[in-house]
């Protein structure tokens, strides 16, 4: 059993969508039972986003799905079509009716339970069901949306359920050992682990998305990432191989959409970073880096990084909790980047945050901040200077292709 989901470049227009039937086509014949999630055509769930924009102030939720959804809807038929053009009995199907029962929160539901019993069904009957992404139905029998990057949930949900494996097709090969447009000599893996992976989509790896691999990683689905393209295999993201030697570093990854803000002067007593974090968090600000030095004569510095896109309003919210708290002043820097290295061997290898730091002296770049996990390395750095660093720590962990 293969759920094979495929992304919004994988179905853009009416030739891609028949390539699409024609390798599932194949799969079936080859005699796999297959089940297939797609996302809307193209940059169609940006297109309804941006219409409901133009039209409505409010855009209430259950409106917004019902909208969003419609996307996903279109893109089924449309595949079932060409599926039958090729002589293979195939059935859309909304989320709601492929049995996606989600809670109420709409643009951003998550999914309750899977029904798959028509799903089931149907594959029985010897025909290919195709789902509509990123949708379900709410508790209280409304249209929801997953929320972006949800089909990704909706192909890994369904393999759970069916007991199958999942294929996420899309326009890149595979998982990269970093971003193969900004470093060419960047490898496809073939293979990473569910934590290591995770850790890369927190350090900004697009794709695939984090909530899916969360998913996967708790219900034990294999994921195979691979193009629509070329059709290649690509990489499987699966449970660590305790039998196989981890990588010291698998990827480097560099996210410059982030900026910084430094709260200097910071009296040192309890509950003064719950304060600052609590107004943020009130306003829905997703911070991610934090750190607070060791305090002299009673006051630190903390430093935090953020989108770069939530600066403006997140600023004067800082300003006004560090004149509460009797901070001295809000420092800002708007473009700054995050460069992280993923490996699960740096559990036990000494000496990686050493390499890293060598590496970027060595080539002039200069560390803002540091942050660590048992299996990341973060640091941030001047924004102009993310791919430089990124390129140099690929090269120096041994990860340029040959
Ligand atoms: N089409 C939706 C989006 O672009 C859902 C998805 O494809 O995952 O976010
Ligand atoms: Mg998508």
């Amino acid at each position: 059993m293969v759920v094979q989901k495929f992304g919004g470049t994988s179905v853009a227009d009416p030739e891609r969508i028949r390539e699409v039937a024609d390798h599932v086509a194949r799969t079936v014949r080859r005699g796999d039972q297959v089940v297939v999630v797609v996302s809307a055509m193209g940059k169609e769930t940006d297109e309804l986003l941006h219409l409901a924009s133009q039209v409505s102030k409010t855009r209430p939720g259950r409106e917004m799905d019902m909208l969003i959804t419609a996307g996903e809807r279109k893109a089924t038929a449309l595949l079932c079509m060409a599926l039958h053009d090729l002589g293979v009995p195939a059935d859309s199907f909304t989320g709601s009716q492929a049995g996606f029962l989600t809670d109420t929160n709409h643009m951003n539901a998550k999914i309750l339970e899977v029904r798959a019993d028509r799903i089931r069904a149907a594959v029985d009957a010897g025909r290919v069901p195709v789902v509509g992404g990123a949708q379900g139905v709410s508790t209280e029998n409304d249209v929801t949306f997953l929320g972006r990057g949800g089909s990704d949930t909706t192909a890994v949900a369904l393999a759970e359920a069916l007991g199958g494996v999942c294929e996420l097709y899309t326009d890149v090969s595979g998982v990269f050992t970093t971003d193969p447009r900004v470093v060419p000599v960047a490898r496809r893996m073939t293979r990473i682990s569910f934590d290591e992976m995770l850790e890369m989509c927190a350090a900004g790896c697009p794709k695939p998305a984090m909530r899916a691999v969360e998913f996967a990683r708790t219900h034990g689905v294999p994921l195979h990432v691979r193009s629509a393209f070329t059709w290649e295999p690509g990489t499987w993201i699966i449970e660590e191989d305790p039998e196989m030697e981890d990588a010291i570093v698998s990827g480097v990854v560099g996210d410059d959409s982030e900026a910084k803000i430094t709260i200097t002067q910071v009296p040192d007593r309890p509950g003064v970073s719950a304060k600052v974090f609590r107004a943020l968090a009130s306003a829905d600000v997703n911070v991610d880096m934090i750190v607070q030095n060791v305090s002299e004569q009673g006051h630190t510095d903390i430093s935090f990084t953020l989108p770069s896109g939530e600066l403006a309003t997140v600023l004067p919210l800082t300003e006004q909790v560090a004149v509460e708290i009797g901070a001295d002043r809000v420092l800002s820097d708007p473009s700054i980047a995050k460069v992280s290295l993923v490996g699960a061997g740096m559990r036990t290898n000494p000496g990686v945050a050493a390499t890293v730091f060598e590496t970027l002296a060595a080539n002039g770049i200069n560390i803002e901040m540091i942050s660590t996990s048992a299996i990341r390395i973060s640091v941030v750095v001047a924004g102009d200077q993310c791919d430089k660093a990124v390129a140099v720590l690929h090269t120096a962990f041994g990860l340029d292709a040959a």
